[in-house]
């Protein structure tokens, strides 16, 4: 029997993303600008909502650094980020030099916790320090409970940034993530639904704030013939080849989104007799998951969520923790806390299972035979 590594998340192509890349060559546009650039940030606004004015970069964290830029906030300010989550989501708090708070998850999400963020809110502000944004996070594609977070960022008059990078597909009350926020992220990471190799954008609703975003992307390069500046600028511009890699992505987006999502549903099959297991599910219709990838929480005293992963590891399965808490990570020890223990309990019993839409019957068998068998 085949024994070849089942990936959590592996890159997936469509078939056309080689036509993109080839036309790229074909036509010299080996840039970081060009028609695959324009065609890929037109695609993602068709998808997201006509609104939307997308900027394609080179990532989604260089993304999350442009977003604070334009947001204005600067050397010693307080940015409120959700605690569990990829370091992505907080190291660019730290590049434009203010401090992360860290705001615990509530446990039907997931996601940031708005009674722990509200509590936040107010305490900064006693202390003299009202928080310049606040970074949500929709984890493994479940959107967040995003109707609670606004109404408080709204009466605090706080804008949200939505780290949408593991959400292109999910959407809250019928919208897209990544058109919630006042700017959202997107990643095009390998392991990530579509990628483009390495990519990202940033969306944001206005044709100046796009503008503003490419100008800085690329250098912020004043209008002259020389080179001139008049403010810091960034490299950061999504390449014409890695775009035409998204263009062929999204194609297949809706496709792969359906894949992932059965992905789930043979997991909830899998675990439906197991009590003590829970899968990371849509509270109710409100909420629509990509499922990028799906995640359980082993209710047990004996680490089960690791023994299941060392378990699947000898069986050439791979299979993740969830993300270790910010407010736990060594790197941001000194930041502050506000919430309980929602996401550290999470982290310390939950797991990440192979999601990828690329999985074929044969593999999802030896999945279910070693989860069986365990
Ligand atoms: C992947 C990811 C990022 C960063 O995106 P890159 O394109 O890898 O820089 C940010 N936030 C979250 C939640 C992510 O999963």
């Amino acid at each position: 029997m085949d024994n070849s590594k089942i990936w959590l998340s592996s890159p997936h192509m469509g078939g056309n993303e080689q036509r993109y890349v080839q036309e790229a060559f074909d036509t010299n546009w080996v840039a970081p600008l060009g028609p695959n650039v324009s065609g890929f940030e037109s695609d993602l606004e068709k998808y997201l909502d006509n609104d939307s004015q997308v900027a394609a970069l080179s990532s989604g964290t260089a993304a999350l650094h442009l977003a604070l830029v334009l947001l204005g906030v600067k050397k010693d300010d307080e940015v409120i980020c959700q605690s569990m989550t990829f370091s992505a989501s907080a190291n660019p708090i730290v590049y434009v030099g203010a401090t992360p708070v860290f705001v615990d998850s509530e446990p039907e999400t997931w996601n940031m916790c708005p009674n722990a963020l509200e509590h936040a809110i107010i305490d900064r502000i006693a202390k003299g320090k009202k928080p310049k944004a606040i970074i949500v996070v929709h984890l493994y594609g479940m959107p967040a409970k995003f109707d609670d977070i606004q109404s408080i960022a709204s009466k605090y008059e706080i804008p949200i940034v939505e780290d949408s990078a593991e959400a292109l597909g999910s959407s809250y009350k019928g919208r897209r993530c990544g058109t919630l926020g006042d700017l959202a992220i997107l990643s095009f990471n390998g392991n990530k639904i579509i990628t483009t190799s390495g990519g990202g954008a940033l969306v944001c609703k206005t044709k100046e704030q796009k503008d503003k975003v490419v100008f800085l992307s690329t250098q912020a390069r004043d209008h002259a013939p020389h080179y001139q500046h008049s403010e810091i600028g960034y490299n950061y511009r999504m390449s014409n080849i890695c775009a035409g890699i998204g263009r062929g992505q999204m194609e297949v987006l809706d496709n792969h989104i359906a894949k992932r999502r059965a992905m789930n549903k043979f997991y909830q099959e899998l675990f439906d007799e197991y009590e003590q297991i829970h899968l990371l599910k849509e509270p109710n219709d409100n909420f629509f998951s990509n499922h990028w990838l799906t995640a359980i929480y082993i209710e047990s005293k004996n680490n089960d969520s690791e023994k299941l992963r060392l378990h699947l590891e000898k069986a050439n399965i791979e299979s993740r923790p969830l993300w270790k808490p910010m407010h736990l990570q060594p790197v941001f020890s000194h930041s502050p806390y506000y919430g309980g223990s929602v996401s550290e309990k999470l982290f310390n019993s939950g797991l990440c299972l192979p999601s990828g839409s690329n999985l074929n019957e044969e593999e999802k068998q030896r999945i279910k035979e070693q989860v069986t068998r365990f």
